[in-house]
């Protein structure tokens, strides 16, 4: 009901929802595929998966950003050239974004390219990262720094995976797919409002707002999948949650770091005129929402300045930062980080960082 193809430069992929992974996976593994699997997964749904790695070849791995990284991964290159893996073979990820950037790195590499399929697992996965072809990995500590762009030829979404999932994931991967809803327009968000809280509990709800999400995502990487130009305005959040999430030493998750993010934004958007108090007001009635549990008041204010400053999208002392002009309306400023900025971010980090429900 909600599957779509995503255009891609490099070859076009389908999404397709499904109710039965076993099954599918039967159906689209072939002689020579292996598959590459969180351990975490692995245990949880045993008997949705050992039969088929009895009967086909599988790699194990921990979900760990130490895991993501060039070192770490060498390991799993030699087995499989070791192991009888050749051009025409393909291999398959089950698991989240962690699983998911290693099987795309090892993919885009191995003999010029070959084929793989992924089954994400976690909620960030499913509504933002199975899409979009973005491939990086870690280089020993440094986030992100190695990749490209190459997406899977097939995945398939199974909501139910987010049972297992901790709290944390799943207030994660909300936050992660409400910016997409405010960059989409005041429609979107009001629909997401209305229903975040029920797709907690509810599978097709949930799955209504993985789809939207995705449908949403499509409409920019369609056009700037190499995030040159349009795609950009998702970092929405993500320069202040990006600054976040090493400050906590990743005890924010992603997807709620970028909710203060997002927070964050909006209120520099409305001290600098661009969007009403009330717009800034009505997101963040949903942005507590989603980090109720998770604070973030010990974090120093100067290091935190250090940490934007650091920030890829900067452009040289500047800041490269994606603000609010409305719904629909979130747009690049390049801006100096001057006494009037420093002093927006101190008047946050005094008086904004308390509820204000
Ligand atoms: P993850 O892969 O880091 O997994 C998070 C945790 O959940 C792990 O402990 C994992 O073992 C566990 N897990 C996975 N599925 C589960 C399930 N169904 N039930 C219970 N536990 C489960 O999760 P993530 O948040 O999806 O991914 C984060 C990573 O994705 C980061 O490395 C980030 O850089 C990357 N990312 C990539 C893109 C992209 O476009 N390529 C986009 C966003 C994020
Ligand atoms: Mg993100």
């Amino acid at each position: 009901m909600y599957n779509f193809k995503v255009k891609s430069i490099i070859y076009d992929y389908e999404v397709k929802f499904i109710d039965n992974v076993k099954k599918v996976l039967k159906q689209e593994i072939r002689e020579g595929d292996f598959i590459i699997i969180d351990n975490k997964v692995k245990a949880l749904y045993e008997n949705t998966f050992s039969e088929i790695l009895k009967r086909y070849s599988f790699i194990g791995i921990d979900a760990t950003e130490k895991q993501k990284s060039y070192q770490e991964i060498t390991p799993i290159i030699q087995y499989l050239i070791e192991n009888g893996f050749r051009k025409n073979h393909r291999l398959i990820a089950v698991g989240g974004g962690i699983t998911q950037d290693i099987t795309a790195f090892i993919s885009s590499i191995m003999y010029r390219g070959i084929g793989w399929l992924f089954f994400p697992t976690t909620l960030l996965s499913q509504g933002d990262s199975c899409i979009g072809s973005k491939t990086s990995i870690n280089f020993g500590n440094y986030k992100n720094q190695v990749g490209g762009f190459y997406p899977p030829n097939k995945i398939f979404i199974y909501p139910q995976f987010i049972d297992t999932l901790t709290e944390a994931e799943i207030r994660s991967g909300i936050g992660e797919m409400l910016h997409y809803f405010i960059v989409a327009g005041k429609k979107d968000f009001e629909m997401f409002r209305e229903k975040y809280k029920a797709a907690f509990t509810d599978k097709e709800i949930l799955a209504e707002i993985i789809s939207r999400s995705l449908e949403i995502k499509k409409s920019y990487i369609e056009i700037d999948e190499f995030d040159r130009n349009e795609r950009q305005v998702f970092n929405y959040g993500h320069s202040f949650g990006h600054a976040i999430e090493s400050l906590t030493n990743f005890r924010v998750p992603h997807g709620i770091a970028v909710s203060y993010g997002m927070d964050m934004a909006n209120f520099i958007s409305a001290k600098m005129g661009f969007i009403p108090y009330e717009i800034r007001d009505e997101i963040r009635e949903v942005t507590e929402d989603i980090w109720e549990g998770f604070y973030i008041d010990d974090i120093d204010l100067e290091t935190f300045k250090t940490a934007l400053s650091k920030d890829k999208k900067n452009v040289g002392k500047k800041l490269g930062l994606i603000l609010n002009k409305g719904y629909g309306n979130i747009f690049k400023n390049i801006m100096e980080p001057d006494e009037s900025f420093n002093k927006l971010l101190e008047e946050y980090f005094m008086n904004e960082l308390k509820s204000k429900k």
